[in-house]
């Protein structure tokens, strides 16, 4: 962005008067101290800490100007530019759905349980192969890091492509009337935050609001599997396209080969009989998010050519999903930082059919936030765990307790190794002294668990 503060102080209804500073130009806002570029506007934002606190490390790190909150007035440098709002989050808000008004580009918003960082790459990675597209940074999806998205965009962009995260209801409705987007998308419906939402019919309608947004002429892309969504979508006026695996969908596969030795997935598509798509994950759940991305494209009237470039080319954030060795030379597939039912079995099932000379070791921590059904969630992973296939597995944490239960049934009780919380000393001994060359490890767990320190007892 690029912004005098004069402008800025106008979007932001600061409350003082700017003085000489009017003229300085800013190029950038950030809310962290540590990661301002030069000539940037800093928000100091309240959360642990109190943003205002860091002001010393904004100049040093390159602000020219900050956001400043009327209460803490007293505290404002005087040898600094300032401009004075009620609320900095709400005062960067605005800004945002200034800049946005003012750059005006066309805006694909992507939500969903599971998938939509995901999704938003791919989309991006398709979309960039004909316009200038900006997408939401890492996984900066709440109503801190949709207005940082926006803010991040240059002039010259021409779409945006953010990623809207939700753990309550009303969160989707502020964040898409806020970007207001041409296309809304739905990738799935799952479990997360099922604790607080207490049942999917509900995590459902939490979702639908990102369509309250919708520009009048936008569309809305989703899940077609779904029932949940399929329903809901009755009552939207906005034209709509869906995908997923059944062929009453818009899109669907109509051929899935995941290469277990490239960690690669090959799928034609019923669009383009003719074309051969793959993507640089394994996983049917990832065709689901390609056909998602897919969809959007095609909105968009991206050639041929460029959908199978594009997604090829896909640079997927920070992919959790990842492939490591071990000091042993084991292969990892390691995702430590969430879990929930729904993509714990789609993990295992991936690794289960991946080849290895030795065993496969199944290595998995409790899921957090599943609420009053957190045992029996936790217990239907048993499905994705067939002895054939994965031969050993550890479980740590309380509800995991019930997943070794239900596992006494189909498995040896030698290959269930079960550890409370406490005991993940005790399991990292005795995994490290179980494992050998040969074998392949997974590691899923919440992030609460900690498992990468399992990771790193491995690869030490
Ligand atoms: P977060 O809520 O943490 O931002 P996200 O929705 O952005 O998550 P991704 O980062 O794309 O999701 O994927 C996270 C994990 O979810 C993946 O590693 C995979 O295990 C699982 N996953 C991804 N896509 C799907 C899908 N379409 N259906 C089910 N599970 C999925
Ligand atoms: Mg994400």
């Amino acid at each position: 962005m690029k912004m005098q503060l004069a402008e800025i102080a106008k979007a932001v209804d600061a409350q003082n008067d700017l003085g000489e500073s009017a003229t300085i130009t800013v190029t950038s806002v950030h809310f962290d101290s540590r990661q301002l570029a030069s000539e940037s506007l800093f928000v100091p934002l309240r959360g642990e800490h109190d943003g205002h606190e860091f002001i010393d490390s904004a100049r040093e790190h390159g602000a020219i100007a900050s956001l400043w909150a009327a209460d803490e007035a007293d505290h404002a440098p005087h040898d600094f530019p300032v401009l004075i709002v009620d609320d900095p989050l709400i005062a960067m808000t605005q800004l945002a759905a200034y800049w946005l008004a003012k750059i005006n580009p066309q805006v694909v918003a992507i939500t969903g349980s599971n998938g939509k960082t995901t999704t938003k790459d791919m989309t991006a990675s398709l979309l960039s192969t004909e316009y200038n597209v900006v997408k939401t940074y890492a996984n900066y999806n709440n109503e801190v890091g949709v207005p940082f998205t926006v803010l991040s965009m240059e002039a010259n962009t021409e779409v945006l492509v953010v990623e809207l995260g939700m753990d309550r209801f009303g969160q989707l409705d502020e964040l898409s009337r806020l970007v207001a987007p041409d296309v809304a998308v739905i990738t799935m419906i799952g479990e997360a935050h099922i604790e607080f939402f207490g049942t999917r019919d509900k995590i459902a309608d939490a979702k639908m609001e990102i369509t309250h947004g919708l520009k009048a002429d936008g569309r809305f892309v989703y899940d077609g599997d779904e029932p949940l969504l399929v329903s809901r979508a009755q009552n939207i006026a906005n034209e709509q396209r869906t995908f997923g695996q059944q062929s009453a969908n818009d899109l669907y596969p109509t051929q899935i080969n995941q290469d277990t030795n490239l960690h690669t997935t090959t799928f034609t598509v019923n669009q383009w009989p003719d074309e051969i798509f793959t993507i640089p994950l394994m996983g049917d759940y990832n065709v689901n998010n390609a056909l998602a991305a897919l969809t959007v494209a095609q909105l968009f009237h991206i050639r041929t050519a460029n959908l199978v470039k594009g997604l090829g080319a896909v640079a997927i954030t920070k992919n959790r999903t990842q492939w490591l060795t071990g000091a042993k030379g084991e292969a990892i597939l390691s995702d430590v930082y969430n879990a929930n039912p729904t993509a714990m079995k789609d993990v295992l099932r991936l690794f289960a059919q991946t080849p290895a000379k030795g065993r496969h070791i199944a290595v998995l921590g409790d899921m957090l936030e599943l609420g009053q059904d957190a045992d029996a969630l936790h217990a239907s992973v048993a499905e994705a765990l067939v002895p054939d296939q994965i031969e050993e597995v550890y479980l740590i944490g309380p509800h995991m307790q019930a997943l070794a239960q239900t596992l006494t049934t189909s498995y040896p009780k030698a290959a269930i190794h079960y550890y409370p919380t406490a005991g993940k000393e005790q399991l990292i001994a005795e995994l490290l002294a179980d494992i050998t060359a040969d074998d392949e490890v997974v590691l899923k767990a919440s992030h609460g668990l900690h498992l990468e320190t399992v990771l790193t007892a491995l690869q030490s």
